[in-house]
């Protein structure tokens, strides 16, 4: 499938370098991005590589060598990735990419230290969100690291949502964390009272100040609210003990304890007073949405990370599994090749491999689409403000108008006149980014996480014993492990599932996944080599069957598609995950073949990279496939109840004295009869007579499609596995064990 332009060499030689990966996730032309990476890394394969072999995980306790970690942030420039230049930043413009990249560095070593990067800022979010010019201005500047010759210790924030149980966790609007008017001085800003637990809050063993929520428990406060506290504040700052986590330990987490009086003003995004009431102008529910949207995206890179960082430490372990036994000397397959020579070991680690680019790629494209939504989103704030609209359901009736305009410019051909029109609407392009970050957001935190979590313990396993030791090369155990919380924490499973089912059956998520799922099969027209169009035709099988779920009921008459009912809706939302991440994960490889031959580097041996990389396409996109087929058809035929051998459901059955009749006239009809019953009622041994599929021939042969579709996909896999046992790597990691 490689053009002629680029090198004749068709097998990749070495693993994919910078060069290629720049080009692939869309910054070889952000030199600030490609310097943050190399910081990161420096900071992860040294200072936290360290760590962790010096057996820092071993404690729950907040040690001078974690303290050291964070510090060798603040001097890496990591901590500033999140500041704008004027508050001692050095990244121009929105920095989504940027908290993702920086994250995917830090835990190709260790999750823990990725989370305890990002977790400052995710004190800072809710601030930067929504928070006041001068909230922002004070808490950004006083959290950015200081300047050369400055004698300053940058503050750390910690993010407090979570409570005790039985209060919030998965359920965020259950809140226990109360706020109340300590004192309100006729003409003076009035005090609060805030009494807040919580329960597993990173960052909190060193943090100088929180982000809370709490909600009124008095009536001259309204609803609820984020609040900003201080270690110095009056009352008790509790930092805690600490969580005996099994996962993470370079971060902090624990259970601190606020009881602080605090002025008004630390209300996230300020308040105004109504008719003597305080009324906060975002309540905790608006904060949450906002901050969460964005800071999810960067934790399901970790997984992904994690993935393709086992790939080199598990190809060198198998290639010397034998070296030094007497039969396997120098030269011999047994010595070179070790458990490479078994196919299974290879396709086992092309599965993770995959999976670990679809999820890089899915991750990474999330997060440039925050990019690109962030100034838009200003825009049409600008705009509706002009307007005289300013959120609520006029906003809601605003768009509409909008999401009609943009369904149709999905429709129409590329060189109409109106399209570019519609193209120019920033209000469209609002409307578009919005409804497919609302999905790709939840997609890769709960595919990068959960099913990443799956293949890392595949990857692990790949290592045999020395997999689950200390010792593990890649420290893969602990990556395995750490997955989980990976999964979990911001909102596990249920909370990604639940927002999936609501936002991709919005009209306008469902026109674009109908124009992805057309582009997808004009790609593969030229590239069939990507598994594009094994991909097309389980996304119409996706869409097929959420058509037909929002419409069918069970044999009792209650609906399949309803909010009630997770064990339809979740599992249709895993199913989009798997196809939306192999998508993106052909469009890097088709953007490494356009552009990699104008690169000096990466034009070397680009052929052979984009064909193996093109093959992990098509093995994942068969993976994808065999999932989304496997669940729709469950769904599908499962809510049918299965015919009985009783009088009414076997009428459509034939007696064995009918058959006989009918071979005079027809023969051959009984080899074709299945269901057959006897003069004295017995019937083949089996549940029933073969249920019927009234209505469902459609989904029979979108599926008889699919598998057709799936031709070409395990030679693929082959080539892969082929390039795996040859491909080199250095004589040994960068980054110790
Ligand atoms: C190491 C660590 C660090 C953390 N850091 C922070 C932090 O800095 N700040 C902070 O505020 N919080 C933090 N958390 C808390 C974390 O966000 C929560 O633990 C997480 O959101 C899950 O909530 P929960 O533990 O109450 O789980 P539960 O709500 O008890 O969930 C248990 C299980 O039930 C399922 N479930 C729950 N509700 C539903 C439902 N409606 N439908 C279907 N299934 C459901 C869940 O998917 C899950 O599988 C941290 C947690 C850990 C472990």
């Amino acid at each position: 499938m490689a053009t002629a332009a680029v090198s004749e060499l068709q097998e990749m030689l070495t693993l994919p370098g910078d060069a290629v990966r720049q080009i692939q996730w869309r910054f070889a032309d952000r030199f600030d991005l490609q310097m943050l990476v190399q910081s990161a890394r420096g900071v992860a394969r040294g200072t936290v590589a360290r760590l962790v072999a010096a057996g820092e995980r071993n404690t729950h306790e907040w040690t001078p060598g974690k303290n050291e970690m964070m510090e060798a942030f603040d001097r890496a420039g990591l901590t500033a990735t999140f500041m704008e230049p004027e508050e001692g930043g050095f990244i121009v413009g929105p920095k989504n990419l940027a908290l993702a990249l920086s994250a995917f560095e830090l835990a190709w070593v260790d999750a823990g230290a990725a989370t305890a990067s990002l977790a400052g800022f995710l004190a800072l979010a809710p601030i930067h969100e929504r928070g006041t010019p001068e909230q922002v201005s004070r808490y950004k500047s006083l959290s950015a690291p200081p300047q050369p010759g400055e004698d300053r210790k940058p503050w750390r924030g910690a993010f407090v949502l979570t409570e005790p149980i039985p209060y919030v966790g998965v359920d965020t609007g259950m809140l226990s964390g109360k706020v109340r008017l300590a004192d309100w001085k006729e003409g003076e800003e009035p005090w609060l009272q805030v009494d807040k637990r919580g329960r597993f809050i990173t960052n909190i063993a060193f943090a100088n100040f929180v982000t809370a929520a709490v909600i009124s428990d008095d009536p001259r406060i309204k609803g609820s609210c984020f609040v900003i506290l201080e270690e110095t504040d009056e009352g008790t700052f509790d930092h805690g003990t600490p969580t005996k986590k099994l996962v993470h330990q370079l971060s902090s987490t624990g259970d601190p304890i606020f009881n602080l009086k605090v002025p008004a003003s630390r209300i996230v995004g300020g308040y105004t007073v109504k008719d003597g009431v305080i009324v906060p102008n975002w309540n905790h529910g608006e904060v949450i949405e906002s901050v969460f949207r964005r800071t999810r995206v960067p934790v399901g890179l970790m997984t992904a990370a994690k993935l393709l960082s086992a790939v080199e430490p598990v190809i060198r372990y198998q290639r010397g599994r034998f070296r030094g036994a007497e039969g396997a000397r120098p030269g011999t397959v047994r010595y070179e090749q070790g458990i490479q020579q078994r196919e299974d070991a290879l396709h086992r680690l092309v599965d993770v491999w995959a999976t670990g680019e679809a999820a890089t790629s899915l991750g990474l494209a999330t997060a440039r689409l925050f990019d690109d939504l962030d100034p838009i989103e200003k825009r049409k704030n600008a705009i509706l403000t002009e307007r005289g609209i300013n959120g609520g359901r006029a906003e809601l009736k605003a768009l509409k108008e909008s999401e009609q305009r943009a369904i149709e410019l999905l429709s129409l051909e590329p060189d109409s006149a109106r399209r570019q029109d519609l193209e120019a609407d920033p209000l469209v392009q609002y409307v578009l980014m919005d409804s497919a970050a609302n999905v790709l957001c939840p997609a890769t935190k709960l595919w990068n996480t959960g099913h990443g979590a799956n293949l890392l313990r595949e990857a692990v396993s790949l290592m045999g014993g020395y997999g689950i030791t200390e010792d593990c090369p890649g420290f893969l155990g602990n990556k395995w492990m750490d997955a989980q919380l990976e999964a979990t924490y911001e909102g596990p499973e249920a909370v990604q599932r639940r927002q999936l089912t609501v936002t991709m059956t919005s009209e306008i998520f469902l026109a674009q996944f109908r124009a992805w799922t057309a582009e997808m099969r004009r790609i593969a027209s030229d590239r069939p080599g990507t598994g594009a169009c094994t991909l097309a035709s389980a996304m119409q099988m996706w869409q097929w069957t959420l058509g037909h779920l929002q419409r069918a009921t069970d044999p009792e008459g209650g609906k399949l598609y309803h909010g009630q009912r997770q064990g339809v809706t979740f599992v249709l939302a895993d199913a989009l995950c798997w196809l939306m991440a192999s998508r993106c994960q052909i469009l890097d490889v088709l953007e490494l073949e356009a552009r990699g031959p104008e690169d000096p580097v990466a034009s070397e041996g680009l052929a052979g990279t984009v064909q193996f990389l093109s093959d992990l396409c098509h093995t994942q996109a068969a993976a994808a496939a065999g999932e989304v087929s496997r669940i729709c058809a469950e769904l599908v035929f499962g809510y049918n109840q299965h015919p009985s051998w009783d009088e009414e459901a076997h009428t459509n059955c034939f007696l064995a004295s009918e058959l006989e009749e009918y071979e005079e006239t027809m023969p051959g009809i009984s080899a074709m009869a299945v269901d057959v019953l006897g003069a004295d009622g017995s019937h083949p041994q089996k549940a029933g007579p073969c249920a019927g599929c009234g209505g469902n021939s459609d989904f029979l042969r979108l599926q008889s499609k699919l598998m057709r579709c799936l031709s070409g996909a395990r030679l693929a896999k082959d080539r892969a596995a082929e390039t795996v046992s040859k491909v080199m790597i250095p004589e040994a990691l960068d980054y110790p064990a």
